[in-house]
């Protein structure tokens, strides 16, 4: 799919759930989160269809997240029918690991590509106080457990908050340990994220480099969906990135939609731009139908994010990411 400006449209974000087994500071509120009814989720077999739709109009790429997906029942089913559907070449799942312990064996079978898991932390007092769970312990075991599948790619998601205690050196250390990939995401002032100033670029990677020495850009093949910029550091097996969305804007290449939970075609993370799939589906539309909406929804994606601007119009976006799926 190419949209109005010219941009290759082709990876995809699908929420299987808003809801969550942690409360990051920076996504989810402690408490008074509103869940949607179970009814206005959509089923297995809705998003099954949908992506089916979407790879027919080009989408290979397929992200399974949430809230946390691994709270989805039956995740792994529906990873092993999306891979089933023609065109379709990539699916990954980005999850906070609490989870993978139990799950990893059945996501490896059904033959998912890659997981990332957010981690920001290896502090189990700083993990407790980012995620208001005392939890630390059970993401490392999912990272470990994964790490036992070496046909499954494995990179850490850290979002910086700029709190010395938090100790990104030691989470980007563990690409010097294991062969994953660690990444950095800026802050997005979206729901609780907008009270955080977080960590720029340029002070992480002084940081980075003066604990590892100089961070090399890597020009190699790509190693994932989208916009994040890698970098070697000597001695590590796996990269060090970046994915600054605010300090460097990456809209002009932005090739991702994303899903809600709801069924909400999302084609901007700041913006309600988009189409209601689910209203379509459950209202008896054509796959055809369902096509044109999509389409239209694609000629209407803006063009870019305005987070540096000062907010102005009523269809920026007031749910939080983990309504989202980030
Ligand atoms: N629960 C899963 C997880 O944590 O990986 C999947 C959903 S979570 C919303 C997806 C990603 O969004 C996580 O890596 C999380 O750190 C990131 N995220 C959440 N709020 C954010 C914000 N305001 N700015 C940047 N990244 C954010
Ligand atoms: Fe949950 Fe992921 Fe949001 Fe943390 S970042 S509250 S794990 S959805």
């Amino acid at each position: 799919m190419i949209d109005r400006i010219g941009r290759k449209i082709d990876y995809l974000r699908i929420s299987v759930t808003d809801r969550c087994n942690l409360r990051c500071i920076y996504c989810m509120p402690e408490s008074g989160v509103k869940l949607v009814d179970r009814s206005m989720l959509l089923r297995g077999e809705e998003i099954l269809r949908i992506v089916k739709v979407m790879a027919e109009l080009g989408i290979s790429k397929i992200k399974l997240t949430g809230g946390e997906p691994l709270l989805y029942c039956r995740l792994s089913e529906l990873a092993g029918e999306i891979k089933k559907i023609p065109g379709i070449r990539k699916v990954t799942v980005t999850t906070n690991g609490i989870l993978l312990k139990e799950q990893i064996e059945s996501l490896a079978a059904a033959g998912v590509d890659g997981i990332n898991i957010s981690l920001d932390t290896l502090d189990r007092e700083c993990f407790r106080r980012i995620t208001r769970r005392d939890l630390l312990e059970k993401a490392l075991e999912g990272v470990r457990a994964t790490l036992s599948y070496p046909e499954i790619s494995v990179k850490i998601n850290c979002v910086p908050l700029g709190a010395k205690e938090q100790d990104v050196c030691s989470v980007a250390q563990l690409a010097m340990e294991y062969p994953i990939h660690v990444r950095f995401i800026e802050m997005m002032p979206i729901g609780c994220g907008a009270e955080f100033p977080g960590m720029k670029e340029d002070r992480l990677r002084n940081l980075l480099e003066e604990r590892f020495g100089k961070l090399t850009p890597y020009e190699g093949e790509a190693l994932g969906n989208g916009p994040c910029r890698y970098y070697e550091a000597e001695g590590f097996q796996g990269k060090i990135g970046f994915i600054s969305a605010v300090s460097h804007k990456f809209c002009r290449e932005c090739n991702r939609i994303r899903l809600t939970s709801q069924g909400y075609l999302k084609t901007c993370l700041q913006y309600t731009a988009g189409r209601d799939l689910r209203e379509i589906i459950r209202s008896g539309g054509t796959d055809d139908e369902l096509k044109a909406v999509i389409t239209a929804a694609l000629d209407e994606k803006p063009d870019g994010h305005h987070f540096l601007e000062k907010a102005k119009d009523d269809d920026t976006e007031k749910l939080c990411m983990s309504q989202i799926g980030g």
